[in-house]
């Protein structure tokens, strides 16, 4: 499974936001496939469309789908030379898909900041240079081996070494590999070098309590979001210390906490939506009496390995997909109606499923 992992210097809230998924937490009986480490918290992702089809079908259960967030403690600077957890901590941010970085942008006199005041880029700089300076070691490990193929008038090696020079060039000026317009080929090239700074990256600033409903009078917020725009990054704004209070609370409980702060939706989820479409993630649905479920798929999938998400048999035995759209199915009213209106199409083994697609597999065992 995709999973993005929650970075961030020592203080900024990292627990506290790891302990609001945690608490939040979805029922892991659901989701015999994640993860089970302490590491791993498995949110369920918010989709209203699921409630929408839970009341049209009226099922004996109702499904979301999951979503893994790690928890990546440990950085600090020098970390790309292997000081402290340095290599450790690389080394799980290398294994995860999109990296969440938490960024403080609360003051708080009593709590200390690691390098004594609250300055939110140079936090985050902090940890990017970690990231770009592991990133130039691999990048020259690779030019040097490149160069001796290039000699040797090796094909690859030829289209290769004028990329590598220039991620190299960004790396060197301190920017991120992603910051760098790349050919479809090149970004080939790019992907097998697996760098860290090529990670999809969503800026999670962390506001005090009152800054929750209204964060535009927040300097900080600011300094994140015109640095982000120029790493080609996203930012979420959250308090995590009021996240922890929210993820105690379900349903109505919850609305009223979230009316009362003035804010629509919590930031958790927030952070679940933008982590889960930032990893290039969508949902489609199956829709029974005795079962509506989410299902997550990567989008450009074809039907059969969407299939293939519930059980590997959908997906060898994959006849047709009986297909409406969310919208359409809402708008008929009914699966019959829908069925009725032209709108259930059955859908062959090409069919890139579409993000809110309502599925019903055929398929042989
Ligand atoms: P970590 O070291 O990054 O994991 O940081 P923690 O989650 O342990 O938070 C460090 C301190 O900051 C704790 O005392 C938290 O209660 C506090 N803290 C975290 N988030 C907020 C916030 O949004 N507002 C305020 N005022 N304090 C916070």
């Amino acid at each position: 499974a995709l999973t993005a992992g929650i970075v961030g210097l020592p203080n900024v809230g990292k627990s506290t936001l790891f302990n609001a998924i945690t608490q939040a937490g979805a029922e892991s009986a659901n989701y015999p496939f994640c993860t089970i480490d302490p590491n791993v918290g498995i949110v369920e992702v918010p989709d209203h469309r699921l409630n929408k089809l839970t009341e049209l079908v009226q099922p004996k259960k109702t499904v979301p789908t999951a979503f893994e967030f790690t928890d990546i403690a440990g950085i600090v600077k020098g970390a790309s030379k292997g000081e402290g957890l340095g290599n450790k901590f690389l080394a799980h941010i290398r294994e995860v898909d999109a990296i969440c970085q938490v960024v403080r942008c609360f003051a708080d006199e009593n709590i200390t900041h690691v390098s004594g005041s609250v300055d939110p880029i140079d936090d985050i700089e902090v940890i990017n240079l970690e990231l770009i300076l592991a990133d130039l070691e691999s990048v020259d490990k690779r030019i040097s081996r490149v160069e001796k193929l290039a000699k040797q008038k090796d094909k690859e090696a030829l289209v290769e070494h004028p990329v590598l020079v220039k991620i190299k060039e960004a790396l060197e000026s301190e920017k991120a590999a992603r910051t760098v317009e790349l050919t479809e080929e090149e970004a080939k090239v790019v992907k097998g070098l697996h760098l860290l700074t090529t990670k999809p990256m969503l800026y999670v600033a962390n506001v005090g309590e009152d800054d929750v409903a209204d964060p535009s009078g927040n300097e900080y917020v600011q300094k994140v979001r015109e640095y982000a725009a120029a790493d080609n990054a996203e930012v979420i704004v959250i308090c995590a210390k009021i996240e922890e209070e929210i993820a105690e609370l379900e349903g109505e409980e919850k609305e009223m906490f979230l009316e009362e702060l003035g804010i629509e939706e919590s930031g958790l989820d927030q952070l679940i939506r933008a982590a889960y479409s930032l990893l290039g993630l969508a949902t489609y649905f199956t829709a029974g009496v005795q079962e509506v479920r989410a299902w997550t798929f990567r989008r450009g999938m074809k039907a059969p390995q969407c299939a293939g998400i519930i059980h590997s048999d959908f997906e060898r035995g994959f006849i047709r997909a009986e297909t409406v759209s969310y919208d359409d199915l809402m708008a008929a009213g009914s699966m019959g109606a829908a069925r009725e209106a032209g709108k259930v199409r059955l859908e062959g083994k090409e069919y890139e499923v579409k993000d809110g697609d309502v599925i019903h597999f055929r398929f042989n065992v």
